[in-house]
């Protein structure tokens, strides 16, 4: 033992303490939960020794039982957490317990300065460690770490500004944290409350929990038993105590296989794309157990990106004992569950789609710019998220969608491609002209709305043999238009006369004017010039802030066109030269407007005056 016989006294870090002021200026709702948080750090304590042995022999205790023991009073004075896990050094009670890394407490006190009020979220957010003051007056650490060599050490708080460290007399491994329990909380110090309290938050945890020498947690690994014995209430429990999410999961889906690769699995999709604020689970990953040993807590590699807003456990009776938590990436085995999860999670979502179209339809609306990501960036595993798609259509109705299968059993039957349209909504693309020959020869067009959509279709090219193509494509092979009316065309001449005025007034603005073959209904469309980057790749570039100048497009006009037809008349005429001009200037920044591309809409109006005064005759 050093020669030290008294207390050193430390000043906790800055953020302890504007933590530690603003707890004991706080009402609780829940003070329950700091039970948890301790649990949960001896848990974790547990599971890192657990896996410190399987690499090191060298450990004090090796034989030790894992489990933690919650020893209260019935006088109500004392509650002891005790724990058999990897213990603390010395400078590891001054780093862990005297500032504040990576715990709840960093989130916490973010969510405050996000303006989040202090009462509201303390008692259900549980701020680690520290949450204990919420029921102790004083909070006594002793703690003797695995390193054969080390020796015990006690740390103590009244919260404030200081803690204490001294030398202690702690022959085994592992943590002792006694709470001196304030007047008002002696509740927690009775076994009966102990107990409801681990029920509620805490029975899932892997190791046994004594209450004197009864161990009062389920401590089931869910996930391992047979399918048909987990009950959904059983599963949402689990969900809730492991993620801390409060509203039921959307999905769930439960692997227990031998072949091709052994694997248990629950799998999880959250009701919300977003994770709660409260949520326990801090980054993206699945939980990793190898034969029931923590390997890693946020495994990244065991679903292909996309899917990252899946939550779960995944436990593996093939994966190496021996695997460090930097090899696991580069395994076999790894490949092969993944491959096997990912099968799982797009049957299961496949399920869900033709048993409850509700549900899925929020899915979709949840998480469906996640299948969009990976449809666009997933060269190998793109296909397979195909028949999740959703889409609108000029065919669905309002806030309806339609999935790819039903697009490809309503083509016409000469029909080659699958069409669609990019647009700013669903109302815009039902009214652009682009679409004129798809209404008149009755073909079906998917609308892409979402900005994500264009990056969608760089990876969907074809669905069943059915090319994906552009509605707004000069060059489509559509269904010649027999019914043109020679009667009703503009004459050569002055159609010609007219495309000559439309270039001269209209100048840099347009890559070019031509004659359409296409349009019906609309006077006119926009295109791009032959040979540039489409539709999709302008939109992406907006969006990625790299196009701020309207891109010049090619004009089409439509001789069969009563305002074309018109216009080329006055214009041949040499009549109302100021109504033709802002007709012209009007055709195309409309033609704009609907292509999404005008900059300034309200910069038409003055114009638009103009005309009605004419058209009413003024
Ligand atoms: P968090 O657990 O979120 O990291 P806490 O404030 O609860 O934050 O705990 C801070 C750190 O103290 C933990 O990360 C851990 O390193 C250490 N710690 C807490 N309790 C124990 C324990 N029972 N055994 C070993 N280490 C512990």
């Amino acid at each position: 033992m050093p020669d030290a016989p008294t207390a050193e006294k430390i000043e906790f870090r800055a953020e302890v303490r504007q933590l530690l002021n603003i707890l004991a200026h706080s009402l609780y709702t829940e003070r329950e939960i700091f039970l948890r948080e301790l649990i949960s750090n001896a848990s974790d304590a547990l599971n890192r020794i657990q896996f410190e042995m399987l690499t090191h022999r060298d450990v004090l205790d090796h034989d030790a039982e894992l489990k933690i023991t919650l020893t209260g009073s019935d006088d109500g004075k004392t509650l002891t957490i005790a724990d058999t896990g990897i213990g603390m050094t010395k400078e590891e009670l001054v780093e862990n317990l005297g500032a504040i890394a990576h715990s709840g407490a960093a989130a916490f006190l973010e969510s405050l300065q996000a303006g989040q009020k202090a009462d509201d979220i303390i008692g259900r957010f549980g701020v680690g460690f520290y949450s204990a003051l919420m029921v102790a007056d004083e909070i006594v650490v002793t703690s003797r770490s695995y390193r054969p060599d080390s020796s015990a050490w006690t740390w103590t708080t009244q919260g404030g500004d200081s803690y204490t460290l001294a030398p202690a007399d702690k022959p085994d491994r592992g943590t002792v944290i006694t709470l001196k329990l304030k007047d008002d909380a002696g509740e927690f110090g009775k076994d009966w409350r102990i107990e409801q309290i681990i029920h509620k938050h805490s029975d899932f945890v892997a190791f046994p929990i004594y209450i004197k020498d009864r161990a009062v947690n389920k401590q089931t690994a869910l996930w391992r038993q047979s399918l048909a014995s987990v009950t959904d209430e059983q599963a949402s429990e689990f969900y809730r105590q492991f993620t801390l999410e409060f509203e039921p999961p959307l999905l769930r889906a439960h692997l227990n296989t031998d072949a091709p690769v052994q694997v248990y699995a629950m799998l999880f999709i959250p009701a919300k794309g977003e994770r709660g604020l409260l949520s326990a689970r801090r980054e993206e990953g699945l939980k990793l157990y190898s034969r029931k040993v923590l390997i890693q807590d946020y495994c990244k590699d065991l679903l292909p990106h996309h899917f990252r807003f899946v939550q779960g456990v995944v436990d593996s009776e093939d994966l190496p004992l021996n695997v460090s938590r930097e090899t696991v990436q580069s395994n076999k085995v790894m490949e092969r569950i993944k491959t096997a999860l990912t099968h799982k999670l797009i049957d299961e979502l496949k399920k869900l789609a033709a048993d409850d179209k509700e549900k899925y339809a929020e899915f979709w609306k949840q998480f469906g710019a996640y299948v969009k990501e990976g449809v666009a960036l997933d060269h190998a595993g793109r296909e397979k998220l195909y028949p999740l798609l959703r889409f609108h259509t000029s065919r669905t109705g309002e806030g309806e969608m339609a999935p790819l299968t039903d697009y490809v059993g309503r083509v016409q039957p000469s029909q080659k491609s699958i069409y669609y349209l990019l647009a700013n909504s669903a109302k815009s693309a039902s009214i652009s002209p682009h679409l004129d020959s798809f209404r008149k020869h009755n073909l079906e067009v998917l609308y892409l709305t979402d900005p994500l959509d264009s990056f969608m279709v760089q990876g969907l090219r074809e669905y069943e043999g059915f090319k994906l193509q552009n509605a707004d494509d000069p060059a489509l092979d559509l269904p010649k238009d027999d019914s043109k009316a020679a009667e009703a065309e503009t004459p050569s001449g002055e159609f010609d006369g007219l495309i000559a005025r439309f270039k001269s007034q209209l100048g840099e603005r347009v890559a070019d004017v031509r004659d359409s073959e296409r349009l019906v209904d609309s006077p006119a469309r926009l295109v791009a010039p032959d040979g540039a980057s489409g539709a999709e790749m302008d939109r992406i570039r907006r969006l990625l802030g790299k196009e701020a100048e309207t891109p010049k497009r090619v004009l089409e006009i439509n001789r069969r066109h009563a305002i074309i037809r018109r216009l080329a008349e006055m214009a041949a005429a040499g009549e109302s030269e100021s109504l033709v001009s802002a007709c012209i200037d009007q055709l195309y920044e409309s033609a704009l407007l609907i292509e999404g591309l005008h900059p300034d809409p309200a910069s038409m109006l003055p114009r638009i005056q103009q005309i009605m005064e004419a058209a009413v005759g003024r």
